[in-house]
């Protein structure tokens, strides 16, 4: 079988980005304002002789307002205004993904983005209303590179890394999204297309972008990095002491077992994985949320609870099951509502705190990368369509 594992190169770096202490900006090399944190747009602007008050107004419509008609605003001071007539489009860009579809759940909680990148790549933006809190769930690549069999996105292949602004846009598009509604979003998660750990750089600047107080401000204690265990990212987290939640998809409780679903684990396999959660959760003091989605015949026995509960011991851990989506490649496995019963107390019974993920907006939600796949199996049905 053809591995998909990330190829040995250099993952993508964005382009060099202007820095608060080196104002100096290369003209040739377009800059996406997106992904630009605030001293940095602050030098940017400042080379063009433009003072830290039109750098405060830019930031605030581009982060806190999540605007992107920026030439409509008349209240803009005329240094501003003639800077965005000037540099608009030229040098400086904003990331603005076409939303190509959405799609609402039945129960209202749940919208579903498809968006179209300027490369005309798309990625899936999820925003969830479950019990008063808001949650964006965004992609961090086109594609996946792991190739996890049983994921809609792993079945995909690789397309390429997103860049940070690319990364951020996904969120300010939720956050316009709840704004109509008079809703605050609080919550990021990182469990969209793609593996967060083999695009860090980016996802650490757009992460560092969306924390900041003055623009989404989301607290990083309420962002959650999902990895399928891409041990240097762990244990670069790790040394970096970096404020966010760890989650880390196991779903499977030996080397085999879980080679079997995640070809990653050839690379980086279950018992190095384990030994850097360790050295994470020992070097930063943070617990690490397990997920486990249930198979149904595959890894959703008591035996396999027991299996999980000896791994984790002696590590802050919390497991959340995940009941499976099924995929087109990967159908006919959902768990009964009673193994995952009895799965779950097995592990509440070893110490290890568990909750089982309900299903809810499953009709829109599916899984990761399933509105894309069905989107593609569509154009392929009737490939004239628009
Ligand atoms: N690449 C990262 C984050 C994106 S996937 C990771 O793998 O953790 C986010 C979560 O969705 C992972 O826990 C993944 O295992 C889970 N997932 C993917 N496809 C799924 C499916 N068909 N059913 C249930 N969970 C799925
Ligand atoms: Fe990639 Fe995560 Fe899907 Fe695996 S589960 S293929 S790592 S997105």
């Amino acid at each position: 079988m053809k591995s998909r594992l990330p190829a040995p190169e250099a993952p993508y770096i964005a382009e060099p980005l202007a820095h608060a202490d080196q104002p100096v900006h290369d003209e040739r090399v377009p800059i996406y304002l997106h992904e630009l944190g605030f001293d940095e747009l602050r030098a940017r602007l400042a080379a063009d002789g433009l003072r830290p008050a039109h750098a405060a107004t830019l930031w605030n419509a581009l982060q806190y307002r999540a605007q992107t008609d920026l030439l409509a605003r008349e209240d803009f001071p005329p240094p501003l205004r003639r800077w965005l007539e000037w540099r608009l489009g030229v040098e400086c860009l904003l990331d603005m993904p076409e939303v190509s579809s959405h799609t609402p759940s039945s129960d209202g909680l749940t919208d579903k983005f498809l968006l179209r990148l300027q490369d005309g790549q798309e990625i899936e933006t999820v925003v969830m209303g479950y019990e008063g809190r808001h949650t964006a769930c965004v992609s961090t690549q086109a594609g996946c590179a792991m190739g996890c069999v049983f994921c809609a996105t792993g079945q995909m292949g690789f397309a390429r890394h997103l860049r940070p602004g690319e990364i951020v846009a996904q969120v300010l598009h939720a956050r316009r999204v709840l704004q109509g509604a008079g809703r605050r979003l609080r919550n990021l998660v990182l469990m969209g297309m793609g593996e967060p750990l083999h695009n860090y750089d980016n996802v650490m600047k757009a992460l560092q972008i969306l924390s900041d107080t003055r623009g989404c401000n989301i607290g990083p204690s309420k962002m959650s990095i999902s990895t399928v265990g891409v041990v240097p990212g762990i244990l670069r987290l790790a040394e970096e002491d970096r404020p966010y939640n760890l989650a880390v998809s196991l779903h499977g409780s030996t080397e085999e077992e879980r080679a079997a679903l995640i070809p990653a684990n050839q690379r980086w396999p279950l018992h190095e994985l384990v030994q850097s959660c360790r050295t994470y959760g020992e070097k930063t003091g943070r617990k690490i949320f397990f997920a486990w989605t249930l198979i149904a015949g595959v890894n959703d026995s008591p035996a396999h609870a027991r299996r999980v509960a000896a791994l984790l011991q002696g590590l802050r851990a919390h497991v959340n099951l995940i009941p499976l989506n099924e995929t087109a490649g990967y159908a006919g496995r959902e768990c009964a509502e009673s193994s995952a019963s009895v799965f779950h107390g097995i592990i509440q019974d070893a110490g290890i705190p568990c909750t089982i993920r309900q299903k809810r907006g499953i009709d829109v939600a599916a899984g990761c990368g399933q509105l894309k796949a069905a989107r593609r199996k569509r154009e392929r049905a009737a490939p004239q369509a628009a």
